[in-house]
């Protein structure tokens, strides 16, 4: 598939998205909470290796209940209390160790705030290539492409890219996709990864691309 008819694919998928056609995990978990640049960096966090769904049961209780909105806000709340309250998302302790640390070290180092350089993020312990590129592109407006599960498998199979692991996708894609695309990139097509174009039984049938798409055809 050529460039330009990907970027209409995307501008297709995300129109359909707005439209409220598609009520995805994904769209639940950026609306279920108040988003600054600390919340969506410990969203972030939180929602590695677990699925959207029990991301967004923890960060209603901890950014929308509890109303917790800094490093300090968080770092109030006793551990054994913020394990309890994290462990539907998976590998419990580990996330909280995490979540309380990097909020130390926001308030030590950072001045309390989220550093906006992928260089100062990525010197966070815990903090990956994927976590950077969502909270630059999400908090700070930075077009950047994070690439997840979804995007590498869905890029690859409209043919977009030729690549083997999620890295090589993530420098290819960010390089190929121009900055008017960039931003939208992770969510339109996890969005649409979530809920039509799943790894097991995709909804061809029901798919607003499927004539464009090169799974039984050569496009
Ligand atoms: S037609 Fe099927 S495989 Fe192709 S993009 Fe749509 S859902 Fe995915």
């Amino acid at each position: 598939m050529k460039l330009k008819q990907f970027l209409i694919l995307l501008d297709i998928l995300e129109d359909t998205l707005s439209s409220g056609l598609l009520d995805t995990p994904a769209l639940k978990l950026r609306n279920c909470y108040h988003r600054n640049p600390y919340t969506i960096l410990m969203t972030t966090l939180l929602s590695l290796r677990t699925k959207d769904e029990n991301t967004t049961i923890v960060a209603t209780k901890l950014f929308n209940e509890l109303k917790i909105k800094t490093p300090h806000e968080l770092l109030k709340i006793d551990k054994e209390e913020l394990e309890i309250i994290i462990k539907p998302t998976g590998m419990y302790k580990q996330k909280t160790q995490t979540l309380i640390n990097i909020s130390q070290i926001l308030i030590d180092k950072f001045d309390s705030k989220v550093p906006h350089t992928k260089e100062e993020l990525l010197s966070l312990k815990g903090v990956g290539e994927k976590t950077a590129n969502i909270v630059l592109n999400n908090a700070f407006g930075i077009s950047n492409i994070a690439v997840d599960t979804h995007v590498h498998r869905i890029c690859n199979l409209l043919g977009i890219i030729n690549t083997q692991d999620e890295k090589e996708s993530s420098m290819i894609l960010n390089e190929i996709i121009p900055d008017t695309h960039k931003s939208k990139l992770n969510f339109t097509i996890v969005s649409f990864g979530q809920t039509i174009c799943k790894v097991k039984n995709p909804k061809c049938d029901e798919c607003i691309i499927a004539k464009y798409c090169p799974r039984d055809k050569n496009v």
